[in-house]
């Protein structure tokens, strides 16, 4: 079994801890004994090759996302199969981000490092406005490259799918949905069956250290597998699995 946390803020997210640097990151997944885990900031990808570099050290299987906020205010993990797609993705998104200059002293910071774990400068727009993209070009863009997308936290009331749009829409054909807990997805099943058949991933959406998961939530990976791309392989078809 492999444990993961696919939902994770590094310090570019304003609303994230300013300790919550790559290196932290990957250190405290070793801790607590994940075997994978995706960075996921808001509308950014820039510290994922920080990130790639962080897990290397440790041993863990690394990948690059970002918290896509949709121009409905819809928060979609998008999961890269690899870091040139996602660093990709954030070029592309340049276009698509609010013109808002971040506030550090009301948002937050947004740090940006670099591969040895050190501050390379601060990320000027502000990262948590949505973008203009709505849902529906949002995934489709997403997934032209190559990108995983599901929603984020259909449990929260805030930015999460079903609080704002009033339910779960079939269209995007989502394979997988995201929770912050699990007890209450018999009861989510219940109201919304359009969930019921879809993969289920629970993860932490940490803003700090201590938030990141603990061994808790695993995925059946073959053990004979042990190349980091292969192992990412694997990940991606468990959740596109549908
Ligand atoms: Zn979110
Ligand atoms: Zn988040």
């Amino acid at each position: 079994m492999l444990f993961y946390d696919f939902h994770i803020h590094s310090c570019l997210s304003p609303c994230a801890d300013d300790d919550m640097t790559p290196g932290n990151i990957a250190g405290m997944g070793y801790i607590k004994g994940l075997g994978a885990m995706a960075l996921t900031d808001h509308n950014s990808c820039k510290n994922c090759p920080a990130f790639f570099k962080a897990c290397e050290k440790f041993g863990i299987v690394p990948i690059a996302g970002m918290e896509l906020s949709s121009a409905e205010d819809v928060h979609l993990v998008c999961l890269f199969p690899t870091l040139e797609k996602a660093m990709a993705f954030d070029s592309e998104l340049d276009s698509h981000r609010m013109p808002i200059d971040n506030r550090p002293d009301i948002f937050g910071n947004q740090i940006i490092m670099g591969e040895n774990d050190e501050k390379l400068g601060d990320y000027e727009r502000l990262l948590i406005a949505s973008t203009d993209l709505w849902m529906g070009d949002a995934v489709e863009l997403a997934r032209s490259f190559g990108a995983l997308v599901y929603p984020a936290h259909i449990d929260r009331s805030s930015n999460g799918i079903i609080a704002v749009l009033g339910g779960f829409p079939e269209e995007y054909r989502f394979d997988c949905i995201e929770m912050r807990d699990r007890s209450s997805y018999d009861s989510y099943c219940e109201n919304h069956p359009q969930i019921k058949g879809l993969n289920l991933l629970v993860c932490s959406d940490a803003h700090s250290l201590g938030a990141i998961s603990e061994p808790e939530n695993a995925l059946d990976i073959d053990p004979n597998v042990t190349e980091i791309d292969k192992i990412r392989e694997q990940i991606f078809n468990y959740i596109s699995k549908s």
